[in-house]
């Protein structure tokens, strides 16, 4: 079965673009898995700990037929081919994937939880995601336009390179 899911990007350290641009080329590169649209970038403020770089974030929209926790352990396996390592709790990091949301699925389970637990509060997230998925409805009936509207902005600016990644 094919299912449409998002995918949420972001990274402060390395070089975020070209982390991010890794993470797009890994995410075409899995079996049975195409990447149909893919956000501008986004620089923001950290949420967590302040005394770390400004984070670079984006949204992926992917079909495909890998199974939910396949897909949590694929981009798992590209958070570490990125050099992502063990920080502390919001820290820093080079690399992190989020499943946002899988096909029409709530999925509860003690590694993974869809649609993402934070979607609704965390503007790193919504703003990307509503730059290519403005009509989305999640899984458990929010509209990601209702979740825009109301979310804080404050710390997130529009990057503005279009063409940080040619469009598939
Ligand atoms: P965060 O993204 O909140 O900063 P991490 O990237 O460190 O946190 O992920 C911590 C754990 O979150 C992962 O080991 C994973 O099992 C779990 N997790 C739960 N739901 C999801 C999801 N929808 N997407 C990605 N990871 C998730
Ligand atoms: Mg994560």
């Amino acid at each position: 079965m094919v299912n449409d899911c998002f995918i949420g990007l972001g990274s402060n350290l390395g070089n975020p673009e070209t982390q991010l641009r890794f993470a797009v080329d890994q995410l075409a590169a899995l079996s049975s898995t195409h990447i149909l649209d893919v956000s501008p970038l986004f620089r923001t403020t950290p949420v967590g700990p302040q005394d770390q770089p400004e984070f670079l974030n984006a949204a992926v929209h992917i079909q495909t037929t890998l199974s939910a926790h396949a897909l949590l352990a694929a981009i798992q396996e590209i958070e570490k081919a990125a050099g992502r390592t063990p920080t502390r709790h919001w820290g820093e990091r080079m690399l992190d994937l989020d499943i946002l949301s899988y096909g029409d699925d709530i999925i509860h389970t003690a590694d993974l939880i869809v649609p993402h637990a934070h979607i609704g509060e965390r503007a790193f997230v919504l703003v990307p995601l509503h730059a290519i998925a403005p009509h989305l409805v999640l899984a458990d009936g929010r509209s990601i336009e209702a979740l825009y509207r109301t979310c804080n902005k404050d710390g997130v600016w529009y990057h503005s390179k279009a063409d940080w990644r040619p469009a598939p």
